[in-house]
């Protein structure tokens, strides 16, 4: 029996959000049980103690729930390796690898891959150019392809339209899985599935017996259709790998892939102001409520980074900040990769609207304050003295950077 203890970060958030609709649903009776796959399943909200009021406490800093302590014990132990040797069939899946390495949404697709693939199929990543990703093996690659080569560099879906090609005709794949997002992979499928003459199945939420259903009418209905050959998937399409380890042994194409017509010429990326990015769009969002004491200071610190900036509904109600820049329940749902959040005490109604954001990191000068226990990096301290740092620390690195590039 194993002992490694597993968290769902979003049942835990739901928990935690008495506004939730589901928050009464998950607060089982039951502390802990078996799962169907042998390993000793824990609620975390069942570990609480009682304070010197006679008030039930629950430590939310992870701590209690497989945080810090549990987490080394989840290091040390092996996940049991699942290992196919001679694959029946192929799954192919595409990750965008944002930054080089893998988001949410490409270890759902794995997940979905790792449904499809059975205990006969093969996952079989396929990763262009360098990447910085480190855990293929527990995301649920059993088989990985690198394609490297300038000619796959910066925006070339036609060229990698062709590696794509390559890979069907060495691997046949059965199916095609690629993440339906702006990052790239919803238009390489859809290029893809030209190419290939097959008609993929878009915008897809769910795959069961044998069909998928995917969003249709602005997304106000649900299209099912039996399964395709190409599968474009949303975010949440499938839960992620946890439960297993894979080989992700590498392997070659075995012909070179032909070059294509350059009909596109990548001019490179263009600088976008960062305060016209829309907040729902926004990838790094540098956001300021009751706590930032020198709004200058704090206006200076998102333009050094280039980040987008938000704000609290405190921080917007006293004028600081314009109302379209609101985060929260009552403001901007927003999906960022990094969420900064500068004197912000994490209510609920803004922890809302931040639950979907990556990474976040919390400037506060109360450690326990919701957003400490929200954020996966603090920094405890004044606001003004940290932003004057933060300024500081990311002028040395661009005058390290041009020193090196001189
Ligand atoms: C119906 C409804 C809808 C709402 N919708 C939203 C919404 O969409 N978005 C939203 O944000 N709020 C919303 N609110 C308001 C919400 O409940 C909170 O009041 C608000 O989020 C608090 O903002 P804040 O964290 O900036 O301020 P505060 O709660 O005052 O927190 C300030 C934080 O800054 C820290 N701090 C103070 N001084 C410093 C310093 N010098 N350096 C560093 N840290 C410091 C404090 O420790 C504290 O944690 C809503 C409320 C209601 C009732």
């Amino acid at each position: 029996m194993s002992d490694i203890i597993r968290r769902d970060p979003h049942a835990e958030w739901i928990a935690r959000n008495r506004l939730h609709p589901l928050h009464a649903a998950l607060q089982p009776a039951q502390h802990s049980w078996m799962g169907p796959n042998g390993v000793l399943r824990k609620n975390p909200h069942g570990i609480g103690f009682i304070g010197p009021n006679g008030v039930k406490r629950i430590d939310r800093s992870g701590a209690q729930q497989g945080g810090t302590a549990k987490r080394t014990a989840a290091v040390q132990v092996q996940l049991p390796l699942h290992r196919v040797v001679q694959p029946a069939f192929y799954i192919a899946v595409v990750p965008d690898m944002v930054g080089g390495r893998l988001s949410s949404h490409d270890r759902d697709l794995l997940g979905l891959a790792r449904q499809l693939a059975g205990t006969d199929g093969a996952v079989l990543a396929l990763v262009f150019g360098e990447h910085k990703e480190n855990t293929f093996a527990t995301a649920g690659v059993d088989r990985l392809l690198q394609l490297d080569g300038e000619q796959f560099s910066g925006y070339a879906p036609e060229q990698r339209v062709q590696g794509l090609r390559a890979v069907d005709n060495q691997f046949a794949p059965r199916h095609w899985l690629l993440p339906d997002s702006r990052s790239g992979g919803g238009e390489l499928g859809r290029r893809f599935a030209a190419a290939l003459g097959e008609r993929p199945a878009t915008r897809v939420w769910q795959v069961k017996d044998e069909a998928c259903i995917g969003r249709a009418g602005a997304g106000l209905q649900d299209l099912a259709r039996p399964l395709a050959r190409v599968i474009l998937a949303g975010a949440e399409c499938a839960e992620p790998v946890s439960e297993s380890r894979h080989e992700a042994l590498p392997v070659e194409l075995s012909t070179a892939v032909a070059r294509s017509l350059s009909r596109i010429e990548d001019l490179g990326a263009v600088a976008v102001d960062p305060a016209a990015i829309p907040m729902a769009e926004a990838e790094f969002i540098f956001s300021g409520g009751n706590g930032v004491k020198d709004w200058a200071l704090f206006h200076q610190a998102a333009a050094a980074l280039g980040a987008t900036e938000g704000a609290s509904r405190v921080a917007v109600d006293d004028g600081f900040m314009a109302r379209d820049r609101q985060v929260g329940a009552s403001g901007t749902w927003v999906t960022a990769r990094v969420y900064v959040a500068v004197g912000i005490s994490g209510a609920i109604q803004h922890l809302q609207g931040i639950a979907a954001c990556d990474k976040v990191v919390a400037i506060n000068l109360d450690p326990g304050c919701d957003m400490i226990k929200r954020a996966d990096l603090s920094v405890i301290g004044e606001s003004a003295a940290l932003l004057t740092a933060l300024i500081e620390a990311v002028a040395a690195y661009h005058n390290e950077t041009r020193r090196d590039a001189a």
